[in-house]
């Protein structure tokens, strides 16, 4: 079994360490564990602007270091991969390529949490807006996403759905997002 995508408490939504969530999958006989908590949000000159969604831009270092002796501690019993989850925001691509070129990580997911000023799991934030609207805008940022070249991954692609809104909106944009290969630009060496 396979588990690429857990979280850990630097991101301020989940509990237990990195060595907790390890043996965590050892225990439910997980053999390749990705760790992949949230990035900082590297396009925020403030440390830690979102503390219950995201780790510290002062915790990163701390984070891969952490993250990467304990594959070298875990090996031969573990699988275990160094990732992160990252923000897509368009416009702060540089930004994201600089703060993800470390050498430490394995892989990296893009997630599509926000559409302009939605978030797509704070309901408040589009209460008013038009679905139609944001499920394309939705599509679009995530083909955005997946031709950047900053991700090998894109995290929970049907993360829409959660609010529940029913809507076709989108349809063609998804298939283009489909479509689209994945995978980063050759920045670091592979392992
Ligand atoms: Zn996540
Ligand atoms: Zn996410």
């Amino acid at each position: 079994m396979i588990d690429l995508h857990t979280h850990h408490d630097r991101c301020g939504h989940a509990d237990g360490t990195l060595s907790d969530v390890a043996a965590w999958a050892e225990a439910r006989g997980i053999s390749v564990l990705g760790v992949s908590d949230h990035a900082p949000r590297f396009a925020d000159e403030r440390d830690h602007p979102r503390p219950s969604i995201q780790m510290a831009r002062s915790q990163w270092d701390g984070y891969l270091e952490e993250a990467s002796a304990l594959r070298e501690e875990l090996a031969g019993r573990l699988d275990l991969r160094v990732g992160v989850e990252a923000d897509w925001i368009p416009g702060t691509e540089d930004t994201y390529r600089a703060a993800l070129a470390r050498s430490e990580l394995d892989f990296v997911l893009g997630s599509v949490h926000e559409v302009g000023d939605w978030h797509v799991y704070q309901p408040h934030t589009f209460a008013d807006a038009d679905p139609e609207a944001f499920h394309r805008g939705y599509w679009r940022e995530l083909a955005a996403a997946a031709g950047s070249g900053l991700f090998d991954v894109i995290a929970h692609l049907d993360a829409i759905r959660v609010p529940g809104r029913a809507s076709t909106g989108g349809a063609g944009e998804a298939r283009g997002a489909a479509e689209l290969r994945l995978g980063r630009s050759p920045q670091r060496p592979a392992r």
